[in-house]
């Protein structure tokens, strides 16, 4: 018998690191196991502490859109670490970067670059706090959009919306301006207006949850946030972290422009993608809106690695791949084809199966049919979930650990990885 030396270091790890992970779904704690350390990653693969390789459906949850080590983006961080980490002072780079975001999502006339989605979120509802001059906000059960204390909260039982903190350490009084509605629920929507609607300050939403798996807003529902924001004065904060850039080009917000003639939210919260892979996200939104942020206005915000020299070199060179020609046509056509071949794979097996997918971010599910909100998302059987999981580690694919998360497809991805995932799956659907 080898030496296991992912548990090794497992072990090793949870010594000094709580959990022996720095962020919690990491540790593979949903599904058991031993989470496998990576010792490297080469376009759509990566190798563990064994050696084993694995095809990627995380892509580091959805910053890799261009699969790891792309040549251009290798390049261009490998020529701006030379020129220096971080100064602390405006590099031209941050300029092109802000420029290149604006010019794929034009609801932002301007737009703040930070290190963390988190970071990005907070800042986004202090401003439209702070711009509105109102505390209350609404958020969507099942919605993630950071680790900020008034954003740690679930549904409170009953009727109070109030919600109450799903983290110890957050006061209630921390989350007692939040409000928290299941999403797609329309009639909760109109609900909350009547009674909050003059003092709130916002709406924050994941377009397209990719944090209850993958689940849509409906038109309807987007299209009644918009409409009741305008008619409230309150303001619409698409959190596209996760959808920016990797649903399509223009992000989420240009998937429901096509069905619902002039979109646009106020205020926009971007990561992963935009950073492709190094510490870096962003908030922007209305010239009138950032315009209340310091050193400008009354509304305070500040990073020491903000705009930092190396991300945003790998940022810009990121952006520059997903513009070119047919990139989203091709990226969609292989999420596609891995949706309709593991749909296609457990129905020949008799397993209750759906799927979504929008350019290069998926979900899957086993029902028949797709879940509206979280409560049904997390109704899942975690047994099956859990055997198709380490099924499909042990043949060597690797998707997220844990069933209310979603995946990812990159550019590096072939039609032979697509094709060897399908086969895996409908192995492990034959066995169940
Ligand atoms: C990942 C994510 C965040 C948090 O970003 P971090 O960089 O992990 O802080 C916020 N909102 C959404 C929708 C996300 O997917």
């Amino acid at each position: 018998m080898t030496v296991d030396r992912n548990q090794t270091l497992f072990d090793r790890a949870r010594q000094v690191i709580p959990g022996g992970v720095n962020s919690p779904v990491r540790a593979f704690k949903a599904v058991g196991g031993t989470p496998r350390f990576v010792q490297r990653a080469q376009g759509a693969y990566f190798w563990d502490a064994n050696d084993k390789k694995y095809i990627d459906y995380i892509g580091s949850w959805g910053p890799m859109i261009l699969g790891h080590g792309h040549p251009a983006v290798v390049e261009a961080v490998q020529k701006a670490l030379l020129d220096g980490f971080s100064f602390g002072a405006p590099t031209e780079r941050e300029v092109e970067l802000a420029e290149a975001i604006l010019a794929r999502v034009p609801s932002m006339d301007m737009v703040r670059l930070v290190s963390s989605g988190t970071e990005a979120g907070m800042s986004a509802i202090r401003v439209a706090r702070g711009a509105t001059g109102r505390s209350k906000f609404i958020k969507f059960e099942g919605c993630y959009h950071g680790h900020a204390d008034a954003l740690l909260v679930k549904a409170g039982s009953g009727l109070a919306t109030f919600g109450n903190p799903t983290s110890a350490g957050v006061p209630p009084e921390v989350v007692q301006h939040t409000i928290v509605l299941e999403y797609n629920n329309l009639q909760q929507l109109e609900e909350a207006f009547v009674t909050h609607g003059k003092e709130l300050a916002c709406i924050i939403i994941e377009p397209i949850a990719g944090n209850m798996n993958f689940v849509r807003a409906s038109v309807p529902f987007m299209k009644r946030c918009r409409e009741l924001c305008t008619e409230y004065g309150a303001l619409l904060l698409l959190d596209e972290v996760m959808t920016g850039m990797r649903v399509a080009l223009g992000s989420a917000q240009s998937v429901y422009a096509r069905e619902i003639p002039g979109f646009e939210p106020d205020m926009t919260v971007l990561g992963k993608v935009i950073g492709g892979g190094m510490p870096l996200a962003a908030f922007g939104g209305k010239r009138h809106l950032m315009e209340q942020l310091a050193p400008l206005g009354p509304v305070y915000q500040a990073g020491t690695l903000s705009g930092n020299p190396v991300a945003t070199a790998c940022g810009l060179a990121t952006l520059a791949e997903i513009g070119k020609p047919g990139f989203y046509e091709e990226l969609g056509r292989k999420t596609q084809s891995l949706i309709s071949g593991l749909t296609a794979a457990a129905t020949q097996a008799g397993i209750p199966f759906c799927g979504d997918s929008e350019g290069g971010m998926f979900g899957f599910f086993l029902f028949p049919e797709l879940p509206q909100n979280y409560a049904k998302v997390m109704t899942t059987d975690n047994k099956t979930f859990n055997t198709l999981f380490h099924g499909l580690l042990d043949r060597g694919v690797y998707i997220a650990p844990a069933l209310y998360e979603a995946g990812f497809m990159s550019a590096a991805h072939t039609d032979a990885d697509i094709a060897e995932t399908v086969a895996a799956a409908a192995e492990i659907f034959a066995s169940l």
